[in-house]
């Protein structure tokens, strides 16, 4: 009886439209999609061998030796499918450090398709695997067994293989490689039940279908203008680079000034320049020889990702990409000048885990001055820092419901009246482990994670609890300036929130002054609008922090209700710039105009206090007078220095 060729047509089929599929995705670099297309060749061939089999058996003419030969070669690429797909499978899970390290793997794993190949040798001798009988039909010998124990070793293995690394995919994925195993199992038992249907192959080609839409998807994992790697891949492979406990070096770059290039070359430019870089990576990591995976995350941050394997060649790599980038680039008839940060780090290393890492990645032309070398993570990574970052959060909240935090007063001293007539309450943050934090580094977290409002409650609280004290009415002072945060002035409940703390002491709303930056109200906040309408019609009076520092929007800063405007720091220190010194007297005489009262904040030393009050300045704040200081300490220090 004649054996049912039409599957292998089938599975033929399939297998051709995979492979143009990969060729045509451009699916044919790194070690992963060299793999299945090793994967894809041997089913190929296998397919085929089966085709002119199954042919010469089905013929009616003798083909001895082509009999022989062909259904040697069929079931010695056969048997060889299961273990390249192994293969894959390792290349997909980045796991050969692994099987490198491992010798029973490493030594055992060859070991049946080396005895399936003996056989088939053997077996031109003493036919005892298959033989043709007097038919001249296939027949399989008394041997046989061995080639399907040796088939069904790879496929346990292979089955074990997945199972084990199954955490490292999501379950579509995880269920789509399994599939080809499932298809194995399935056909060999319908092959068993029913010889004349040869569908091995035809089921393997499903499984293989199924992993290249499940698995072999560049859509997800390239990105489309670089042709390199993206952002999610580098994660993935960074994560499960982690559990499986693979060591690589990372070479970090950013292009720091990409940004203000792209804008102004335009983004058809930028996207040159940054396929220029991708290709100049590309053409440096072939020529090092360091078979290093490129990766291009976003807004300019390319990654070049190092097997500890080629670990020497990781220096010269670095300072070639360097020098290559920063000889500039041409795009368009436009010379680019790069800043590149190209930093090495090893991984895991100072820097321990992903988060650390993409924190670093994502801060390192932030925190670190440009010089134009090769950094090294080992020399510059403030794990300190990142660890405070990471645990902020936690550190605030602990903080706040242990009520750790301090509110400090700065004294402000009107220079009309000879007095100290107001203060400013700064938040105080000393964690146990990490010791003072800066404000500049939790108010901008806890407005992140949304905590801000209940610190503001707190700040706001604290101060009215002491200005309706007996002390404060001791210290002839008109009110305390408080700081508001972006996100408070945001907040609708804003309004509501201030008076009922200022309704629970009984305090008049002209005893407290409300800060906000200049970030705050160049950027057009409806509701932030509306909010300080609400208050000042309630008799809240506003100060506008941080003067000279930000993008001032004149128009937007002349309709706010603003009473006074403090200087900032920076604007004060420009003693030995005579433009800026113009530029600081004209914009005192414009605020002058405008009605508003000023304060110099940031005076240090007492020249510069005369300086200030000879230009009219109401107020003037600094640690010339003091730093800012615990309640106790700033009673007394009124009562001791408020002129009689
Ligand atoms: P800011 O409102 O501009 O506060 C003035 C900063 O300058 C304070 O830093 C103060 O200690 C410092 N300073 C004052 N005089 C001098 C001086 O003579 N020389 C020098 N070098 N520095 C001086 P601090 O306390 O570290 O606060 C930093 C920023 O954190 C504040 O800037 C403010 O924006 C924010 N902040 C502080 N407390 C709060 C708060 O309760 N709520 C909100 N939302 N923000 C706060
Ligand atoms: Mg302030
Ligand atoms: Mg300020």
């Amino acid at each position: 009886m004649d054996k049912i060729i039409y599957f292998d047509y089938c599975a033929l089929i399939i297998i051709i439209v995979l492979f143009i599929s990969v060729f045509s995705r451009k699916m044919t670099h790194g070690k992963v999609n060299k793999a299945f297309i090793a994967t894809l060749l041997t089913t190929l061939l296998t397919i085929i061998l089966d085709i002119i089999a199954i042919s010469l058996d089905n013929s009616n003419g003798e083909y001895i030796t082509a009999k022989y030969v062909f259904h040697g070669l069929y079931l010695l690429i056969h048997n060889m499918s299961v273990p390249v797909y192994i293969l894959y499978l390792i290349a997909l899970t980045d796991t050969w450090h692994k099987i490198r390290t491992n010798i029973y793997i490493k030594y055992l794993l060859p070991l049946p398709i080396v005895v399936v190949a003996i056989l088939l040798v053997i077996n031109v001798f003493n036919l005892k695997t298959f033989y043709l009988d007097a038919n001249l039909h296939y027949t399989r010998g008394p041997w046989f067994p061995l080639v399907y124990i040796s088939a069904l070793i790879y496929v346990v293995f292979g089955a074990y293989y997945v199972w084990q690394y199954k955490k490292t995919f999501r379950r579509s994925r995880f269920w789509a490689l399994m599939s080809i195993f499932l298809a194995i199992a399935f056909a060999t038992v319908m092959q068993m039940l029913f010889p004349r249907y040869p569908i091995e192959m035809f089921a393997t080609s499903l499984g293989l279908l199924f992993i290249a839409m499940m698995i072999q998807r560049p859509e997800e994992n390239i990105d489309v203008i670089t042709d390199l790697h993206n952002i999610h891949a580098y994660s993935t492979d960074i994560k499960r680079g982690l559990t499986n406990q693979k060591q690589i070096t990372i070479i970090l770059i950013n292009l720091s000034n990409y940004a203000s290039l792209r804008d102004i070359a335009g983004y058809d430019a930028g996207h040159d320049l940054l396929r220029s870089v991708a290709k100049r990576l590309a053409e440096l990591n072939k020529a090092s020889k360091a078979h290093a995976d490129l990766y291009y995350l976003d807004k300019g941050r390319f990654r070049v990702v190092i097997d500890h394997l080629h670990h020497d060649k990781v220096d010269s790599l670095a300072n070639a990409i360097n020098h290559s980038l920063e000889s500039g680039i041409v795009v368009k008839n436009l010379n680019l000048n790069l800043m590149p940060y190209v930093c090495v780090a090893e991984f895991p290393g100072i820097i321990e885990n992903y988060d650390a890492l993409m924190y670093f990645g994502e801060r390192l032309s932030l925190d670190y001055d440009y010089t134009g070398e090769v950094l090294y993570a080992n020399e510059i990574f403030k794990k300190e820092r990142f660890d405070l970052m990471n645990k902020l959060d936690d550190i605030i909240e602990n903080a706040l419901i242990n009520r750790k935090f301090q509110v400090y007063y700065q004294p402000i001293f009107s220079v009309k009246e000879n007095r100290f007539n107001s203060a400013e309450a700064l938040l105080r943050l000393i964690d146990d482990k990490f010791g003072f934090i800066s404000p500049e580094l939790f108010i901008p977290a806890a407005e992140q994670s949304g905590a801000i409002h209940r610190i503001g409650t707190y700040v706001l609280e604290e101060v009215c609890d002491f200005i309706a004290s007996d002390d404060f009415k001791k210290l002839n002072l008109d009110y305390i300036e408080v700081n508001l945060s972006v996100a408070q002035c945001m907040h609708k409940d804003l309004p509501s929130q201030v008076m009922n703390v200022l309704r629970k002491y009984k305090l008049s709303p002209d005893k407290i002054n409300l800060e906000i930056t200049e970030t705050i109200a160049s950027c057009a906040q409806n509701t932030m609008a509306e909010n300080l309408d609400i208050l000042t019609k309630e008799g809240v009076s506003f100060s506008l922090d941080d003067y000279g520092t930000g993008y001032s929007n004149i128009q937007r800063v002349a309709s706010l209700p603003l009473k006074i405007v403090k200087l900032d720091r920076t604007f004060v220190n420009c003693e030995n710039n005579p433009r800026m010194s113009i530029v600081l007297e004209n914009t005192i005489h414009m605020l002058k105009d405008m009605e508003m009262e000023i304060v110099a904040e940031g005076i240090e030393t007492e020249q510069l206090m005369k300086r200030f009050a000879d230009m009219n300045c109401e107020y003037i704040q600094g640690y010339y007078y003091s730093k800012p200081i615990p309640r106790d300490e700033f009673v007394k220090y009124i009562l001791e220095n408020q002129p009689a």
